[in-house]
């Protein structure tokens, strides 16, 4: 992997504005690939169809625009691209690493219950993993990944460290939905694979979730990227940033005359440090991002920071 050309992707929902903690993520995306003559691309992920919406996409596709954050290729739309996802999903079936789960959510309910007054562990293992596909129901069912329950999975994460997981402790993680949809933790990895992502750079509440997205690329034998979970941005109090602790959308800087470059080095400088170097400009930004220069402890926001 070391050898191929670097390819990141800045993956936003498009629920709601452009705040800092995104442009800070496609900031990182952005100076990774552009620093080592890569590709930096964007993919709207806009599964959710009831929290989507289209103002959304174009607040953060205008935030990036006037952050000079450019993106190679066409922006691809994770919804469209359903009918891949769905395939990857059959292809899992017919390999044996996923199953069909006819359990209803009365019966899950019932097992969590079980599992509760027995005192054991609450993950939902379904009855259906092990059946021969010539006994199953003519009922609505949802594709599970067979999750491996013995031994670990490791993320050998480039900010993290590594981060080992009990693979008895991974759930058997649901890919299509009972009416046939795809799940945003199957679409991830697949669009990833496909759009020949090598770097994944994203906050780092998506740790939990690499550890199962990994072990889709497993089971298609796929190569894992590298990934760099970010921690996330606090206010200068150390608390979960909030209004409180000033502006979160980036339009807000851009309404209040705040030039791009400024904003662009106030960024990175968030959670990701070179020397004692506070001020330098985009070129010295892209020669010197790395993944290593990226503190393991949550940022710090201080807008008066900015300010000066
Ligand atoms: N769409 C996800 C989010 O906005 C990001 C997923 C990812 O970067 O892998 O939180």
């Amino acid at each position: 992997m070391s050898d191929s050309p670097v390819v990141t992707r800045f993956a936003p929902s498009p629920t709601g504005y452009l705040h800092i903690g995104g442009a800070r993520t496609a900031l990182f995306n952005w100076l990774y690939a552009r620093g080592r003559g890569g590709q930096f691309l964007l993919r709207i992920e806009d599964t959710d169809r009831a929290r989507s919406t289209p103002e959304a996409t174009e607040a953060i596709l205008k935030g990036m625009a006037w952050l000079g954050l450019d993106h190679d290729g066409e922006v691809v739309s994770q919804f469209e691209r359903a009918g891949r996802h769905t395939k990857v999903a059959n292809e899992m079936l017919a390999k044996g690493h996923a199953y069909k789960c006819f359990s209803t959510q009365d019966e899950i309910a019932e097992f969590r219950e079980a599992a509760r007054a027995e005192g054991k562990s609450t993950l939902f293992r379904s009855p259906w993993r092990d059946t021969d596909p010539s006994t199953h129901p003519d009922a609505p069912f949802v594709v599970r990944l067979k999750a491996p329950r013995d031994g670990e999975t490791v993320i050998e994460d480039a900010v993290q460290g590594k981060v080992t997981f009990r693979n008895d402790q991974l759930d058997d993680m649901i890919c299509l939905r009972s009416d046939g949809t795809p799940t945003y933790m199957l679409a991830v990895v697949v669009d990833d694979h496909d759009m020949g992502v090598t770097h994944v750079i994203r906050g780092d509440d998506h740790l939990n979730n690499a550890a199962r997205q990994k072990l889709v690329y497993e089971a298609m034998d796929w190569d894992v990227p590298v990934f760099a979970h970010i921690p996330l941005i606090h206010g200068p109090d150390g608390k979960k940033l909030s209004k409180r602790h000033g502006a979160l959308r980036v339009e807000e800087y851009q309404a209040m005359g705040y030039p791009a470059p400024a904003m662009r080095n106030y960024l990175a400088r968030l959670g990701w440090s070179h020397g004692d170097d506070e001020v330098f400009t985009d070129d010295q930004a892209k020669d010197w991002f790395d993944l290593g220069g990226i503190g393991k402890g949550a940022a710090r926001f201080d807008f008066k920071k900015l300010d000066h």
